[in-house]
């Protein structure tokens, strides 16, 4: 007889792509049955789901996890100042043991608010990785090259990304994807960029890069190739299926051409967008176009935290007053980004609640003040809820929060050792 790990989730309100009420049957990593004729005995552990609503687990697609440790760093800066006089110098004293605290911190604070899965973009991704097979969470990982045009620089960032592909792709049962990630078109030289993409092929991987984040980046590099950020990549034959691009704030009509054409898709980060006053995304014009669009945190220092919910909350408000019009972006469509685009950008079997995606699930509370009543269950995980409502998150089959408690990290122990440390930087 072979040992299965069932979990059952009775009698709850299940948001996908509608609404309904049923129970739910995980067998070891994968969603079994959805039926509400499921009993009990169907399963070795059963979770109580009458008041809470139960939805895949959130996806990040943009982070920096690790930058927990420098959460309240440049505040109130421009984006060229916060880098250059702020972020940059203290990442220079990062070390293997800090990325790696600064990950568990990080991964407590995700599995606390929902999040099931990230797509992360950093230095030391080996202790990252190792953060996530200890927290069980499911990851995206991948090196942040930046060369700044200097070719012997090019060739070390290039092996750095192929070590961590050989260590880490499909790691951790599989929970562990590398990815290829220069940082952006201003940081990294055109034959890095180049190589970069030929990697990715190489290994079949994504390609994660920064892309049309301020206005400051479209004017260098329209002054310097002659052409705006996404034709550049275009021009240089890096972008496809595989690219994740970070921000797409400036993006242009012909611009959106080439993301339809081409299948990029687009990591909003509304709050980062926001902080840094980097500008508005096109996040409405994107889905008319059929554009994959998805949501991110960005780093902590410019959000200035992990919480999924009060993105998808600021990225339906912010398309709202921008556009003057507070029909766009519906609730559906707000819960799409952060679920499924999310798992569609990344190439992951999950981000919705069906037979055989792999179970990444998801329980929030509603008996809250904030909460109540329930009218409408999609209204209030957008509007209404706070990621600290989340009770319970299973990630893979194995629960990881439970009735509010992480069962994976030692939340005390964690918080303890970055107050200690993170001065160090
Ligand atoms: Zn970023």
């Amino acid at each position: 007889m072979t040992e299965t790990n069932n979990i059952l989730i009775k009698d709850t309100t299940i948001i996908s792509d509608d609404i309904k009420k049923s129970s739910i049957l995980i067998v070891d990593d994968t969603i079994q049955e959805i039926s509400s004729s499921l009993t009990e005995k169907d399963a070795e552990n059963v979770i109580d789901g009458t008041n809470k609503i139960t939805m895949p687990g959130l996806i990040n697609t943009h982070s920096h996890v690790a930058m927990t440790l420098l959460r309240g760093v440049g505040d109130d800066q421009s984006l060229q100042t916060w880098l250059n006089d702020y972020i940059w110098p203290k990442e220079a004293k990062l070390n293997d043991e800090l990325v790696y605290l600064g990950s568990k911190l990080a991964m407590a604070e995700m599995i606390k608010t929902g999040t099931t899965t990230f797509n992360d973009m950093y230095f030391y991704m080996e202790e990252t990785a190792k953060a996530v097979d200890e927290s069980g969470m499911r990851a995206v990982l991948g090196y942040g090259m930046i060369d700044l045009f200097d070719e012997e620089k090019m060739k070390s960032e290039l092996k750095v990304s192929e070590q961590l592909i050989k260590n880490c792709h499909m790691t951790c049962e599989d929970r562990v994807t590398v990815a290829v990630a220069p940082h952006a078109p201003y940081t990294c030289s055109e034959e890095l960029l180049i190589k970069s993409k030929e990697l990715a092929d190489k290994h079949d991987l994504k390609y994660h890069i920064h892309v049309s984040e301020t206005k400051q980046e479209v004017n260098d590099i329209s002054k310097d190739k002659g052409k705006t950020p996404f034709e550049y990549l275009n021009d240089i034959g890096v972008l496809s299926s595989d690219t994740i691009a970070a921000h797409g704030v400036w993006t242009t009509q012909d611009e959106m051409k080439i993301l339809k054409e081409k299948e990029v898709s687009v990591a909003h980060n509304p709050s980062s967008n926001m902080k840094l006053a980097s500008g508005i995304a096109p996040v409405n014009e994107y889905l008319k176009n059929d554009i994959n669009v998805s949501i991110g945190t960005d780093g902590v220092s410019s959000n200035n935290n992990l919480d999924m919910f009060s993105e998808m909350k600021l990225t339906a408000f912010l398309q709202k007053v921008n556009l003057l019009d507070p029909r766009v972006l519906p609730t559906q469509d707000t819960f799409n980004m952060a679920t499924k685009n999310g798992a569609n950008a990344l190439g992951l079997n999950t981000g919705i609640i069906e037979v055989g995606k792999l179970a990444d699930i998801i329980l929030v509370d509603t008996l809250v003040p904030h909460m109540t009543p329930v009218r409408n269950a999609l209204s209030n995980i957008i509007y209404s809820s706070l990621g600290t409502d989340v009770d319970t998150v299973i990630c893979n089959g194995k629960i990881l929060l439970e009735n509010k408690e992480l069962l994976t990290i030692n939340e005390q122990e964690i918080i303890q050792e970055v107050n200690e440390r993170a001065f160090e930087l």
